[in-house]
């Protein structure tokens, strides 16, 4: 018999397309959110797909939508500018959420994914980042309330994976980009794309030498469901290995857009990490899997994307 999966966070940028993939598996499909930051369009095309279920609510309440066979978990803010406009539920979901979550795996059972981040990683000394590494967070600061709620939530799944033996996954997510990425979130890849498809500057924050890995969202998708069928409860990272400076990145989709725009430099956020690079040999060895898509061709997929969010926001 097909699984029936829950899925937090399902209107999201990454929960919807993981909706999209358990439901190509033949899975039936439960998408919870609360619209916080997640998007109805995220899932207009599931409106008439029988095998998928949406309820809105919000996670960081006890809830129980009857028996499940697997549980990932993605419900949370994820950009900078939405985790720090939302600190407080930033918090709250990535405690109460998750526990609630995980108290729902137990009771039925479940299989249980947890959406985790190179986050965890801080502002690295240890470069590329392997899983082993412990990470350097201020915990104080601004993205305080992302970096420790997810940290927290690793913890939490580590525990109920010990104690109770949940059969648990953490999955490292590095910087990922592609279509339904949300539009006004702030974050550099969306920015980038849509004003240069809307011919206004370019922003780059600070000088622009701080480096990203940039993953295409279908191959963090196939990371991810081969991640779920594994054995593996340890940290697991997915991301894209190939590190790019923000300059370098602002450059690229200026080639591919084909875009003239300038390039203009704003300040530079408090605790912006200097560089984030996944070492994902644990990945390649573990599940066999490494990305496909450069950026190049990631960027030329999103473009139709972006087209209309430029032409909505314009
Ligand atoms: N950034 C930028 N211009 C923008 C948006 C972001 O230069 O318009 C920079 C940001 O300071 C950071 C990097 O791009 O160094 C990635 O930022 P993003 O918000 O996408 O995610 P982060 O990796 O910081 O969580």
């Amino acid at each position: 018999m097909a699984k029936r999966v829950l899925v937090t966070g399902a209107a999201g940028f990454l929960g919807s397309h993981l909706c999209d993939a358990l439901l190509s598996e033949g899975c039936s499909v439960v998408g919870v959110d609360n619209f916080c930051t997640g998007d109805r369009a995220n899932l207009a095309h599931l409106k008439t797909e029988p095998r998928f279920e949406f309820v809105e609510a919000d996670i960081t309440k006890p809830f129980d939508l009857g028996k499940i066979d697997y549980l990932f978990n993605f419900a949370s803010p994820a950009s900078p500018v939405d985790y720090t406009r939302l600190g407080v539920e930033t918090l709250l979901v990535g405690s109460a959420g998750t526990l609630n979550t995980l108290e729902l795996a137990r009771k039925y059972e479940a299989e249980y994914l947890h959406a985790s981040t190179s986050e965890c990683y801080g502002d690295p000394e240890v470069h590329p980042q392997v899983e082993t590494y412990w990470g350097r967070v201020n915990p104080i600061g601004p993205r305080s309330v992302y970096d420790e709620a997810k940290r927290f939530s690793e913890a939490t799944v580590m525990a109920y994976h010990r104690y109770y033996k949940v059969n648990t996954h953490l999955v490292r997510i590095f910087n990922t980009y592609g279509p339904r990425l949300q539009k006004n979130d702030g974050r550099v890849i969306s920015n980038l794309l849509i004003q240069a498809l809307s011919g206004g500057p370019l922003t780059v924050y600070g000088d622009g030498s701080q480096t990203r890995s940039f993953c295409y969202v279908s191959d963090l998708i196939d990371g991810i469901m081969r991640l779920s069928k594994s054995g593996e409860a340890l940290p697991v990272n997915i991301g894209n290995p190939v590190e790019w400076t923000i300059l370098e990145c602002a450059r690229e989709v200026l080639k591919v857009t084909g875009g003239t725009s300038e390039i203009i430099f704003k300040d530079l956020p408090i605790d912006d990490p200097t560089r984030r690079r996944p070492d994902i040999t644990k990945a390649k060895t573990l599940l066999g899997w490494e990305p496909t898509v450069s950026l190049n061709e990631g960027l030329k997929l999103s473009i139709e994307y972006f087209r209309n969010a430029s032409r909505v926001s314009a």
